[in-house]
């Protein structure tokens, strides 16, 4: 009932000043974010890492309509595929980029603006051993994201991608991303969708991501299972079983902060298991996505909000 509003307020600035000057808001947040600054996020990394976990770092920012910004958060990435060089990781630490963070949503030719900022990362990950995952944000995105995919997947094969099975569009890209090579995380998807667009029930939701699920563990590339639902986390392994897929031909991924010791569970049946890690100073709108998809997380919220 809750999650429309907030994930109206994650787009808005007055609440955005709002919650982020509030300073209570600070240990709720450090549930989901890693660390303001990259050193601080290096030392969860390391930790995360020493207990068998790979990880996905997300220096945190969206929605940027300045061209200077946009530059900005290139370069925060750059500094950061320059740190994951220095850890040497592999793919054991790679980075999920949001374009919209790069520029996308310039009103003069964003696509190509986000395209020339996200390829030097590509470049910089590649030299660091690693790779980059587009994460995908709303529906009008699809589209600019899935084209930029494919610009980049030419030099660099290995970039993936994130489908959203609430997109009634989404069966059809994950037939079209199930080749060889293509690495996909598959989600439910965070976003508020109109019904003409996407299922509005979350058992919808859900059949469809099983419908996904076997599209791309049937396929011939790298599925990325990123859900933290018991339900669909026994099915995928069920599937994986039956389809023959071993143990390092799909991965699971979960949020940083979210569901530990069954990240650690996974680890121990030998599977892949893969953090995304967030970090940097505009967790706004990740961390509103976060609470509209989860009441008790929201309780938690209030709750010191009242504590105060
Ligand atoms: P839900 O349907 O939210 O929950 C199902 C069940 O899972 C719950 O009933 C509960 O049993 C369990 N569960 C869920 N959350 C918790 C929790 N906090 N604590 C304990 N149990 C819990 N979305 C995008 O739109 N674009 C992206 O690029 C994107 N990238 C993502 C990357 C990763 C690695 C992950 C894990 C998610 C990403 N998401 C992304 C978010 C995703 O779309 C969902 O909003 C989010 O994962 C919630 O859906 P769910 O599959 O976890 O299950």
């Amino acid at each position: 009932m809750f999650g429309p509003v907030l994930l109206a307020a994650a787009r808005s600035d007055g609440i955005r000043r709002f919650v982020s000057s509030t300073p209570v808001t600070r240990p709720v947040v450090n549930r989901f974010v890693a660390g303001e600054r990259l050193d601080a996020c290096m030392e969860n990394v390391r930790s995360l890492t020493g207990r068998g976990l790979d990880v996905t770092l997300d220096h945190l920012g969206e929605d940027t309509t300045d061209r200077a910004e946009a530059l900005r958060n290139r370069d925060a990435y750059l500094a950061l595929a320059q740190a994951l060089a220095g850890e040497g990781l592999g793919e054991r630490a790679e980075m999920s980029v949001k374009l919209s963070a790069f520029g996308q949503a310039l009103p003069d030719g964003g696509h190509d603006v986000a395209l020339a900022n996200v390829r030097p990362v590509v470049e910089a990950a590649a030299e660091a051993g690693t790779t980059v995952t587009l994460d995908m944000e709303d529906h009008t995105t699809v589209d600019s994201t899935l084209a930029v995919l494919a610009d980049l997947r030419e030099s660099f094969p290995q970039t993936g991608a994130v489908l959203q099975s609430y997109l009634f569009r989404t069966e059809e890209d994950c037939r079209a991303l199930a080749g060889e090579g293509s690495r996909v995380r598959l989600v439910k998807g965070a976003y508020n969708e109109p019904a003409s667009v996407a299922h509005q029930h979350k058992a919808d939701v859900d059949r469809a991501y099983v419908r996904c699920l076997k599209i791309l563990l049937s396929g011939k590339g790298y599925p990325m299972i990123g859900t933290h639902d018991p339900r669909m986390v026994t099915i995928a392994q069920e599937l994986a079983r039956r389809l023959g897929r071993k143990h390092d031909e799909f991965e699971f991924q979960m949020l940083y902060g979210i569901r530990d010791s069954e990240q650690s569970r996974l680890v121990a049946e030998g599977h892949r298991m893969r953090v995304y890690v967030p970090y940097g100073t505009d967790w706004y709108g990740y961390f509103m996505r976060r609470l509209a998809e989860r009441p008790a997380n929201l309780g938690f919220f209030l709750r010191s909000l009242a504590t105060r």
